[in-house]
């Protein structure tokens, strides 16, 4: 069986250290299995998306010497398949409307806040209508807040099978909720998207970071209800800074974009990443080509990479 696997952008910003290093543990990890790589661009989300930032992100993984095989794909184009989907599902009744608010989440959550991801969401609407599109056009025709749509988690646990983090049990119920899998703006929420492309693009390899491992349990259960075959996946530690959070703007520029013009090399770059993938590279000296002969699983850390705000 060919891996298929792919880079999923969004272009929400530039390239920065961290989406650099998982883009290249995709690309070694296909490259190596001389399986194929997809690049999908995942422009949803409308508002969120920088202008430029598509051209910009091309760009920095060409810069990096990152290829892909086939056209760029853009999620936006795929709208008409993602609402055949949703119609699939709400036929299935797996979906029900929402009308609450973030506000409304928080006031009537009676868990602590999960993590980064905020309150479980109680269920409000999950009671109010019924699911499939009885409780949609009940929710259109009420006449008031416009409603999205969310996926009806299915109780029990759901094991995410993780080449690199080993199986990890998740109650998506319990611990995550019912979530939104389409936006009030009339387009697919973002693990919808990831699903219905994945599956309609042939991938059947994810690599990326560890902050969606959770995702994986919910897209499982998407995957599951839509009866399709899941992906084989592999999460990734990121990169944090010397803080123990995620990147961000107060732990300096880490965007490749700074890099170059500050004059860094691709070369560099490469370099601390093959480094902090336990590659025994010299300093400077990345390459490409380099870095997939040495390449194998076994000497990835599994403890997050620090950045100490210089690449040597
Ligand atoms: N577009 C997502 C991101 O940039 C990645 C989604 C995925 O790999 O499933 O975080």
């Amino acid at each position: 069986m060919t891996w298929i696997g792919r880079l999923a952008p969004s272009p929400t910003g530039v390239l920065h250290l961290g989406n650099a290093r998982s883009f290249l543990l995709a690309w070694l990890d296909a490259r190596q299995a001389q399986g194929q790589l997809l690049l999908r661009i995942e422009d949803l989300d409308g508002p969120r998306n920088k202008p430029g930032a598509v051209e910009a992100t091309l760009e920095d993984l060409r810069w990096l010497g990152l290829d892909w095989d086939g056209l760029v794909h853009l999620q936006s184009e795929r709208h008409s398949r993602h609402r055949e989907v949703l119609l699939q599902l709400l036929e299935q009744t797996d979906v029900y409307p929402c009308i609450c608010t973030r506000k409304d989440v928080e006031q009537a959550a009676s868990a602590p806040h999960a993590g980064e991801e905020g309150p479980l969401y109680p269920g409000t609407c999950r009671e109010r209508f019924a699911p499939g599109l009885a409780g949609l056009t009940e929710a259109e025709s009420e006449g008031g807040r416009k409603p999205f749509l969310r996926f009806r988690v299915r109780p029990g646990v759901v094991q995410v099978q993780d080449s690199f983090c080993g199986a990890r049990d998740f109650d998506v119920f319990q611990t995550l909720g019912d979530f939104p899998i389409w936006r009030r703006e009339d387009e697919a929420a973002y693990h919808l998207a990831v699903v219905v492309d994945d599956h309609d693009q042939g991938v059947n390899r994810v690599v990326r970071g560890d902050d969606l491992l959770s995702s994986a349990a919910r897209q499982i259960q998407l995957h599951q209800a839509l009866g399709w075959a899941l992906p084989s996946y592999a999460h990734v530690p990121l990169v944090l800074g010397e803080d123990g959070k995620r990147l961000a703007k107060r732990h300096g520029d880490t965007s490749l974009r700074e890099f170059r013009r500050q004059g860094v090399s691709a070369e560099q770059v490469l370099a601390w990443i093959g480094q902090s993938c336990g590659l025994p590279v010299a300093k400077h000296q990345g390459n490409l080509e380099k870095l997939r002969e040495l390449w194998t699983w076994e000497h990835l850390p599994s403890a997050p990479v620090i950045w100490r705000e210089r690449l040597d």
